[in-house]
């Protein structure tokens, strides 16, 4: 008798399917919005010194004190309100562990970054997913969220602003009358914040049913590092320590945020540079026939292709380029999702479109 040893897994765990990405070599990368430019080659060597000064033997200090200080104090927030983490997504991870479990209600309006609902489901709440609509430029559906987490008292709502992978983001006011509004607590993810020059830390000094999340991976060049942060008022940050697993960084990940940090000349332009790129994108891409473009204040964004995504997405990859094929999410059918490249990728990718949007075939 063949039995699946997969089924020592809890229900919930086997329902969903993993988060999925298809590794790709191409010359081009544009499908997961990482800063472009790269990560400054002048930093490495003082990144080197400071980590071969350490003792590898001996564990990180226990509340890495340092970092936390210095994120604080960039933040310009008491040391106790951050927490720091092996990327955002575990902080994601560990809040919602914190406040989610078994049978509580959660709102995730999609089409979002996947992880939020998947998580959610995983440790056993029920996600109430209302659509964000093309036709309003994927608007956050405030009403519809508000009355849906009053009815439910839903324990937590997630707001991604800038939005994985529309673009939008979300003016202050519909935030705060979400905040405002709701039973439960905001989970405001703020990873594409610097595309955007945007900043809505004072509104966790404004309520106390706000937690908001940070990465290095997007705007300052660090995805391979792993670093990430929340702002919450202490009480919270407190209990999502409880939760969280000590040594979240490790020595190497910690020096390379610290001389970042001491740094912001050197991410600044590249910033500027993902800016007008996108900015020029959202110009060009809407001239070649058939290509539908949404507003993005992200390092990304969301097209749709009438002659078909996935016959747009093959032809860039064979010129070369991966983009994101969003066409599973919901509501996005014949959608692609396009990182800012370079100034030089941005060519590539618009001339691969054009000649594709004029020849489909
Ligand atoms: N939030 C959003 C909206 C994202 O798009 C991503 C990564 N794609 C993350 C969080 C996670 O980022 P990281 O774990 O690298 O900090």
């Amino acid at each position: 008798m063949t039995t699946n040893p997969g089924r020592f897994a809890k229900p919930e765990v086997r329902a969903v399917s993993a988060y999925h990405l298809e590794p790709r070599d191409t010359p081009i990368k544009l499908n997961q919005n990482e800063n472009a430019e790269g990560f400054p080659h002048a930093l490495k060597e003082e990144i080197w010194q400071r980590v071969a000064g350490r003792d590898w033997a001996r564990y990180p200090d226990f509340h890495l004190r340092e970092i936390t200080q210095r994120l604080a104090a960039h933040a310009d927030v008491p040391e106790d309100w951050v927490l720091v983490g092996n990327g955002s997504n575990e902080l994601l991870q560990m809040t919602l562990l914190t406040v989610v479990g078994r049978g509580d209600h959660i709102i995730v309006p999609l089409p979002t970054f996947t992880l939020y609902r998947l998580q959610s489901v995983v440790m056993g709440a029920m996600a109430h997913t209302p659509l964000m609509r093309a036709e309003t430029n994927f608007a956050f559906p405030v009403d519809e969220v508000i009355d849906l987490a009053q009815r439910h008292d839903a324990r937590a709502i997630v707001m991604c602003s800038p939005n994985n992978p529309t673009g939008t983001a979300y003016a202050e006011a519909d935030i705060r009358r979400v905040i405002e509004a709701t039973p439960g607590l905001v989970l405001l993810d703020e990873a594409y914040r610097e595309f955007n020059r945007q900043d809505l830390c004072h509104l966790v000094r404004d309520y106390d049913n706000v937690v908001i999340f940070r990465t290095f991976s997007k705007a300052l060049a660090m995805a391979g590092v792993r670093v990430g942060y929340c702002i919450a008022r202490p009480e919270m940050a407190a209990e999502i320590g409880k939760v969280k697993l000590p040594y979240a960084l490790n020595i190497l990940s910690e020096a390379v945020t610290l001389v970042s940090l001491d740094h912001p000349e050197l991410f600044a332009p590249t910033i500027d540079t993902a800016i007008q790129q996108r900015d020029r994108l959202l110009i060009e891409l809407p001239r070649l026939p058939g290509l539908t473009v949404y507003p993005s204040a992200a390092n990304f964004v969301l097209v749709h292709v009438a002659q078909g995504s996935d016959r747009a997405f093959q032809r860039l990859l064979s010129d070369g380029i991966l983009v994101r094929d969003v066409s599973h999410y919901p509501g996005l059918s014949d959608h692609l999702r396009l990182s800012v490249g370079t100034a030089a990728e941005n060519d590539a990718l618009l001339e691969s479109l054009s000649h594709f949007t004029r020849h489909p075939g």
